[in-house]
């Protein structure tokens, strides 16, 4: 059985309290973070005082999408009407299957289309909307990229000034941990729910192997802090069939990614939920600009409820993320809420006398997963992160 994660101590005195006054938190959440607990906590939010200019802004990446593709072709031909959009629903070497609808085409890519520009080392993923013009023998060639509305990258293992986009377009994150075999790992959750705000995507937490507990109430209580900020928590057991139900609502007619640690219990949700599914997973690599190849598995799943999952290894070990310390205090909006109260306006919340948020973790208002979790992340990113 796997350990308990380690937990950074703060002092030996700090013990998590377990009476907890919640009123703070309707100041905080003022009922937003219900609606749209992923943009709550964007760009205007606190930022530690006098570091504004050192800010990075969190969505560059994303904001930086796929829109080279010119409007006239370069011998001034204007772009055809004829292109066809379709989705990528597989990657390999430098060929890439689209999903036009009615075929699915293989295809190649403009040549013009070139991924050093992006701000990440491959140009077109899994997920995305492409225009296509069709050549002879069915094969057709990837004009253009269209915006993506949301994506998972994680740094390039190469080039880490450089983001790969492991998938694109997609809707949710299901991040799944278990009660037991192997125990919850909160900073895991953590890093997901970052990187799901990060990508834009609608974070699910789904604790499986609750019959492994022995009182509900446990879990529940271990998983409150989650449920407190909003978002969406599950409860399953794919032995039992507890809240299989419930998951696959969640999923239906969604486009999601499934995270969690090996040994969880994710293909067995997956197969609870969609017994017929075929798990297979293919080997699949990500082409990049510089002639790099990133050997990843990506699995399309359709699902007969609509929508579909993704499920790859790429996504699961996605404990990186990338964020400037200064900035992890965004995602992690309890502890923003009461920033402005610390002694020194660029507190960082983790040694500094005078520390509201410390004060807070040890009266119980901020539960001391959380706080544990922004402690290990804060120390695990550099201190000055270059795009
Ligand atoms: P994955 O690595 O996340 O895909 O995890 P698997 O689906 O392969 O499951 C890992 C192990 O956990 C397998 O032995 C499963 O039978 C077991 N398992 C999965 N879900 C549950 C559950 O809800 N309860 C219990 N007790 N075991 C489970
Ligand atoms: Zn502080």
């Amino acid at each position: 059985m796997a350990k308990k994660p380690k937990r950074k101590k703060i002092k030996p005195n700090r013990k998590p309290k377990t009476v907890r006054d919640r009123s703070w938190k309707k100041e905080i959440l003022r009922g937003d973070i219900e609606d749209d607990p992923l943009f709550e906590f964007s760009t205007e939010r606190v930022v530690p005082k006098g570091r504004e200019e050192e800010r990075v802004n969190l969505w560059t990446k994303l904001e930086r999408e796929v829109r080279q593709a010119p409007d006239t072709r370069a011998d001034g031909s204007p772009v055809s009407s004829d292109w066809k959009e379709g989705v990528v629903v597989r990657v390999s070497t430098s060929t890439y299957d689209v999903d036009l609808g009615e075929q699915t085409v293989l295809c190649g890519v403009r040549g013009s289309l070139s991924a050093t520009q992006t701000g990440y080392t491959n140009v077109v993923a899994v997920g995305d909307r492409v225009l296509v013009s069709l050549g002879q023998a069915d094969h057709g060639i990837i004009e253009k990229v269209l915006p993506r509305r949301s994506l998972l990258a994680r740094p390039d293992v190469l080039n880490p000034d450089l983001g790969q986009v492991v998938v694109s377009n997609v809707d949710q994150m299901l991040i799944v941990a278990a009660w037991e075999e192997p125990r919850i790992w909160f900073e895991l959750i953590d890093r997901y729910l970052i990187a799901a705000a990060q990508g834009r995507m609608k974070p699910l937490v789904c604790l499986n192997k609750i019959d492994l507990a022995e009182d509900p109430a446990d879990y529940h209580t271990e998983m409150s802090p989650y449920q407190d900020l909003g978002y969406t928590v599950l409860f399953t057991s794919a032995l039992t069939g507890e809240g299989i139900a419930e998951l696959r609502t969640h999923l239906a007619g969604e486009a999601t990614v499934v995270t969690g640690r090996s040994g969880v219990g994710k293909s067995s949700l997956l197969m609870a939920v969609e017994p017929e599914l075929d798990l297979r997973v293919e080997e699949v690599s990500y082409y990049s600009g510089e002639g790099k190849h990133t050997t990843a598995q990506v699995s399309l799943l359709k699902l007969t409820g609509g929508g579909y999952v993704v499920d790859t290894p790429g996504i699961r070990e996605l404990g990186l993320i990338t964020v400037h310390r200064h900035e992890l205090v965004l995602y992690f909006p309890e502890i923003t809420a009461l920033a402005g109260a610390c002694r020194f306006g660029d507190c960082s919340h983790t040694h500094e006398p005078g520390c509201a948020v410390v004060k807070a973790v040890e009266e119980g208002k901020i539960p001391w997963s959380r706080y544990a979790s922004y402690q290990t992340i804060y120390e695990s990113l550099p201190e000055y992160y270059t795009e």
